[in-house]
């Protein structure tokens, strides 16, 4: 007899920005000069009112177990923060606070998902939501998106795609891997179109919502009241303040279902570290300068990154409009995507992620992750640009 392991083991998936990041550093160890536009992390370090408001906690004696929802005068800040930025009111209690953003889908796919029922997520898109429906045995319903309609959805073809068997719809906007945005027009018709299925939910992973371009306003599905009593949306502190190692993120739950989530919680990490938590809060209410400070920074390599890429023989770029990512097209440089990934990382020592990663629909493309400094971005590209006519 050999141990054995249950059968949804064999159906998680995983996300390669992690294996990329450590084969990189792997690289670098062993005196590789390499680039790394692979992981999804701004290069800033978490501002410093915030790391001393962590300090603070930990000399204050913030030392216990929390609530497994999190502290109040947290879930406070959050649901102020909400109410000011997407027009909305939303009650603390309606707030789970999460070591991250991840659990939120996670749990979200197992509170839904089971064999027979259908889940919808984006391709390309944030690959743990295809590993955490298949772990939790229900089937991925992919929705494409496209690089002709700068990788939004078609909200008729998502509607188009409900059936009897459909739980739940995840949605992102902004989106990981393609800077992707949804147009308010099109979650409007989203919207309305779910008045017809009330047996479906939403998964709204906002994470990004606070990396927007162009003067463009975040759009949150919290606006709607239709459907308010089967929404989730995912936000945290990752992305926007620079804190993806401190692990704080939240959801915002429908009341049927919050006490099923927190259970979960319980059963899974109890609580988010409490000094963290201290930190979350003077995140939300104190100067927000340097998350402008960020984006701007962004701003300015996403115009970089997406002019050089252009320029490139056989690459072929979109804008984005949000998040830090861009997701050109190689189909003419006649590689794959993988192939791209790992010919890329061993012969320019440059870490990017092949498409193929975030899903099948992700053929064709790679992920370059512009949280790095224009220096790194030109110096990447033009060793890339060196590379290609040896390469294909
Ligand atoms: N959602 C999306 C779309 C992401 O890109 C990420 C991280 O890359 C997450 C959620 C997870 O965030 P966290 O690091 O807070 O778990």
């Amino acid at each position: 007899m050999t141990i054995s392991l249950a059968s949804a083991v064999s159906r998680l998936g995983t996300e390669t920005a992690f294996d990329v990041l450590a084969k990189a550093k792997a690289m670098e160890q062993a005196g590789r000069d390499i680039i790394n536009l692979g992981i999804g992390q701004p290069d800033f370090p978490t501002p410093d009112n915030i790391v001393q408001a962590a300090v603070k906690a930990l000399l204050a004696g913030h030392h216990g177990y929390t609530p497994a929802n999190g502290i109040l005068a947290l879930r406070e800040a959050v649901a102020e923060d909400i109410g000011k930025r997407r027009r909305c009111t939303v009650s603390p209690d309606a707030i789970l606070i999460m070591p991250g953003g991840k659990p939120t889908m996670f749990f979200a796919c197992l509170l839904f998902g089971e064999p027979g029922v259908e889940i919808m997520y984006p391709n390309p898109g944030f690959p743990i939501y295809e590993s955490a429906i298949r772990f939790s045995g229900a089937t991925p319903v992919p929705i494409p998106l496209h690089e002709e309609t700068g990788f939004s959805f078609s909200a008729e073809e998502v509607l188009a795609k409900i059936t009897p068997a459909t739980r739940l719809i995840i949605v992102n906007s902004p989106a990981n891997p393609t800077g992707g945005v949804v147009p308010r027009r099109e979650i409007e018709i989203l919207v309305t179109g779910l008045e017809r299925h009330p047996h479906v939910a939403v998964l709204s992973d906002e994470i990004y919502s606070r990396i927007l371009y162009d003067g463009v306003e975040p759009v949150s599905f919290l606006e709607f009241d239709s459907i308010r009593e089967r929404l989730i949306v995912l936000d945290g502190w990752s992305k926007t303040y620079a804190m993806t190692g401190w692990r704080l993120g939240y959801s915002v739950w429908p009341k049927a279902i919050i006490d099923k989530a927190n259970r979960l919680s319980i059963n899974d990490h109890s609580c988010v570290n409490h000094a963290t938590q201290w930190a979350g809060i003077e995140a939300l209410t104190g100067p927000q300068g340097a998350v402008d400070t960020m984006v701007a920074a962004f701003d300015e390599r996403r115009r970089v990154i997406v002019d050089e890429l252009n320029s490139l023989p056989g690459f072929r770029c979109v804008n984005p409009g949000g998040a830090f990512y861009a997701f050109p097209n190689i189909t003419e440089t006649g590689l794959s995507s993988r192939q791209m990934q790992d010919r890329l990382l061993e012969e320019c020592g440059v870490a990017v992620v092949s498409g193929t990663s975030f899903g099948a629909f992700g053929e064709g493309f790679v992920r370059f992750s512009y949280a790095s400094s224009v220096d790194s971005i030109r110096e990447a590209i033009a060793r890339i640009r060196a590379w290609l006519p040896t390469a294909v």
